[in-house]
């Protein structure tokens, strides 16, 4: 039997990376199974269901490169069907009918009185419960809604799928899922729930650890690929060391015995250092593109450089790039005079007496070199400490912060080369505008 899957997300406007995870999971399985992904929208809640909370999704899951192989189920428009199941059980005695909430009759399904109720779960083993410790529980509610519990199960019996791959939250529905599915007399499929995603102090991973939508780290600059690789190693590795790798490796790799059953921690450093790695993968011309858009963004006009400089400094700043959202910051003072000082950086660097006069110094041995490159400006900077008898680095990082901003960047010689001597010698001269506007 072939294998078919989906992806059942309840659309709320935002889709969070828990609920997108569970999708790469699928979609993974799918492809290594040569099985289908399906989609179903799980919309019965009118209100958030909205329109474009079903497009924000259809678009995440076309920017991660996942579609469904068929046409999207809407779960609303199933109601009939899901009504229909729960009057079959009614006549079948598995489900009854009973005034729970005061305002008329629910339908509701009974769960086992006696002995224990379980089942295998792909992923974390044997689960069971004593059946005293369940309930019974509504399949539609006074109002004739059907109850999400009925609605999931008839679907995924409907759409053939053999396996239910989604977040461990639902581990304790399953016990109820299942009782429908023999109330209905069908097998049900494998279920695997996935581990939850946890933030460092091991507690479930929410809006308060930061993004937790994958909107927010589409707009903060990840790539869809670097995004998609780390979700895909939140439960599951590949058996190997392996951190980054490619779609097709993935495929060939995925497989529901290697997800696991312990918590995810999710680790953005880790997610900005794979983006860093995708990064550069990138063709160059995309590369380029994306430091002249973020740079226009940013209001800074990278056609102020020659094109010899412009790829000049591409090559200096690729290796530090970990994602386009830094280019602005870290590449401003290339192309402007009004970059920012580091408040910090200027306190430790700028501040120290001596340190303005120093630059002085030195701006006026810059002057007289023959030529401006990253050789003779390093030979100079290092006879100007030794003249002055002091350390390299109490020229070098005044230096850097006075020319650039930051106390962190690329090579100080390269970028003076790339500066030229006219724009390093009058920031020099003129570092003291760093020590008021951080006042
Ligand atoms: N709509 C449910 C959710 O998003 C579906 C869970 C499932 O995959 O069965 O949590």
């Amino acid at each position: 039997m072939s294998v078919r899957v989906r992806f059942a997300p309840s659309p709320t406007g935002q889709v969070h990376i828990g609920n997108i995870r569970a999708a790469i999971f699928n979609w993974l399985y799918a492809r290594h199974t040569g099985g289908a992904f399906l989609l179903r929208v799980e919309d019965t809640d009118r209100e958030r269901s909205t329109p474009e909370a079903i497009r924000t999704l259809l678009e995440v899951m076309a920017w991660l490169g996942m579609a469904s192989d068929e046409p999207p189920v809407y779960q609303s428009a199933r109601t009939a069907r899901h009504l229909e199941v729960a009057a079959a059980m009614v006549a079948a005695g598995t489900a009854y009918r009973e005034n729970r909430d005061g305002k008329g009759e629910c339908i509701v399904c009974r769960m086992p009185k006696t002995g224990r109720v379980e089942f295998t779960d792909a992923v974390k083993g044997r689960i069971r419960k004593q059946a005293e410790d369940t309930q019974d529980f509504i399949i539609v509610r006074s109002d004739g809604t059907p109850v999400f519990h009925l609605a999931n199960v008839v679907d995924d019996h409907d759409m053939r799928i053999t396996h239910v791959i989604r977040g461990d939250d639902h581990v304790e529905n399953t016990f109820k899922h299942l009782q429908i599915f023999r109330a209905m007399g069908v097998e049900p499929p494998v279920y695997a729930h996935l581990p939850m995603i946890v933030n460092h102090m091991g507690k479930p991973y929410s809006k308060r650890d930061g993004a937790a939508f994958v909107g927010d780290f589409q707009a903060q600059g990840f790539l869809p690929e670097a995004l998609f690789n780390f979700l895909a190693l939140l439960g599951w590795a590949p058996g190997d060391d392996r951190e980054i790798l490619s779609r097709d490796e993935m495929v060939a790799a995925f497989d529901l015995d290697r997800c696991k059953s312990s918590a995810a921690r999710f680790d953005l450093k880790k997610l900005v250092w794979m983006n860093g790695e995708y990064l550069r993968r990138l063709p160059r011309e995309t590369i380029n593109a994306a430091f002249r858009d973020r740079l226009a963004a940013g209001g800074l006009d990278p056609s102020t450089v020659a094109d010899g400089t412009w790829n000049a400094i591409l090559d200096l700043m690729i290796p530090r790039t970990k994602i386009f959202s830094e280019v602005p910051g870290n590449c401003a003072f290339f192309f402007t005079e009004t970059y920012a000082f580091d408040p910090k950086a200027v306190e430790k660097r700028l501040k120290p007496a001596g340190a303005l006069d120093l630059l002085q110094r030195l701006a006026e041995v810059f002057e007289s070199l023959p030529a401006f490159t990253a050789e003779s400006t390093e030979q100079a900077l290092r006879a100007t400490g030794e003249a002055q008898n002091i350390g390299i680095g109490a020229l070098v990082h005044p230096v850097r912060v006075a020319v650039s901003g930051s106390g962190e960047g690329p090579g100080l010689f390269e970028m003076l080369a790339l500066l030229g001597r006219e724009r390093v010698c009058a920031r020099l001269r003129g570092a003291e505008r760093a020590l008021s506007s951080c006042a």
